[in-house]
């Protein structure tokens, strides 16, 4: 299958082959039609399957086929500032060729160079929920006109606790409009959601097997919650050990985590919900370029991190939710690279450990390094 043969318009397909894709993923290819047909759209895939292609392309081909107008006539609606900045970013790649504008909307940066932005009329509009409700509030966007809206990664809205900024949003939508929702997993609420906002939708699910999960290489450690510190400090002095990302349960644990690391020859950072704007896009974009080649998060912070050179991703903390298991290691193995899953579990996490291993449909290798006992 080739991109041309999906109903793109030619400006976006000379794009995309710029950016470097020779076929579309196949979510790109089931849902690009669809959605070029006006239909609605329930998108259940993970981070790294190429969905937010599949939702852009087919969002700047309607933009580009309608008439201008002074309001945004396509939106965006993301969980995360960085995810936002990533889904702009790809926006203006693949409109290079378009005589759209697009600006990203999101939280902790001032309001002014924003509310400008919106007032010299913007095509597309990409935003956080809560910076965008701010900016309607205030009356500086108009949402009347929009066409197509976007909700991506909605299960992470629910988890952030967006859901109610999000249907505010929604009730300032016309009510003809064409709806994508992609979701990585569909709670009941993100159903539910979805069963009252979309007209008739279809769903384009990409299944588990295909899923990058299956590329990724697992190991669990099992080991004592106070000896974790000492065992990754140990793991990450192994060569193979490249730009590794480090799940934490906690904001305190992340720090206590850097503290820790901080004498261990590895560049470390910690990137979460306390840190400001501008230190979280300083960290990530230092992680990014290899400077820093330890990065530690906790879930909502790392987000729509889209970094491609990962070799391992490590759960220091197993996550509570076995969803976020899959989305912590899909960071690692990108666009057919080999990678590696790591995680640390304490006994008190042998529930968490039977979640995930339920839910990726196989037992975890155990792993042993030298000089750290087994704890069963
Ligand atoms: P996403 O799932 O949208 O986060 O995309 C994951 C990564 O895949 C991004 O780095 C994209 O640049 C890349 N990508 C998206 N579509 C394609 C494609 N058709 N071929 C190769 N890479 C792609």
């Amino acid at each position: 299958m080739q991109f041309g043969r999906l109903g793109l318009r030619p400006e976006l397909v000379r794009a995309v082959i710029d950016a470097g894709y020779s076929t579309p993923t196949p979510v790109q290819e089931r849902a690009i039609p669809l959605a070029l047909d006006g239909r609605d759209l329930i998108g259940c895939a993970q981070t790294g399957t190429g969905k937010t292609a599949a939702f852009l392309l087919p969002t700047l081909h309607r933009l580009a086929a309608g008439r201008p107008s002074r309001h945004p006539r396509g939106l965006v609606v993301t969980p995360t500032r960085e995810l936002a900045a990533q889904v702009g970013g790809m926006a203006a790649a693949y409109g290079a060729n378009l005589r759209l504008r697009s600006a990203v909307i999101f939280g902790g940066v001032g309001m002014e160079p924003q509310t400008r932005s919106l007032r010299s009329g913007l095509d597309l509009v990409i935003a956080t929920p809560g910076r965008l409700l701010d900016h309607l509030g205030r009356k500086q966007v108009h949402l009347g006109e929009i066409e197509v809206v976007v909700f991506d990664e909605a299960d992470r809205m629910l988890d952030m606790g967006f859901l109610p900024d999000v249907r505010r949003v929604i009730g300032a939508l016309p009510a003809k409009r064409q709806n994508l929702f992609f979701s990585a997993t569909m709670p009941d609420e993100i159903e539910d959601l979805i069963r009252r906002t979309t007209n008739n939708p279809t769903l384009v699910e990409v299944t588990r097997r295909a899923s990058p999960v299956s590329a990724i290489e697992q190991v669990v450690y099992l080991v004592s919650m106070t000896r974790k510190k000492e065992l990754l400090a140990s793991l990450l002095k192994q060569p193979d050990f490249g730009q590794t990302l480090v799940f934490t349960r906690t904001k305190a644990r992340a720090n206590q985590l850097v503290r820790y690391l901080e004498h261990s020859g590895r560049r470390v950072i910690a990137i979460h919900g306390n840190k400001s704007q501008n230190a979280r896009t300083r960290a990530l974009n230092g992680f990014r370029r290899g400077r820093i080649d330890t990065l530690i998060a906790t879930d909502i912070a790392a987000r729509g991190i889209d970094v491609d050179g990962i070799s391992h991703v490590v759960n220091f903390d197993l996550p509570n939710v076995p969803e976020d298991y899959v989305h912590r290691i899909g960071r690692t193995a990108r666009a057919g690279a080999s990678g590696s899953a790591v995680s640390l579990a304490a006994p008190e996490e042998r529930p968490q450990l039977a979640a995930i291993e339920r839910l990726v449909g196989k037992v975890v290798p155990r792993g042993t390094v030298t000089g750290f006992p087994v704890v069963a």
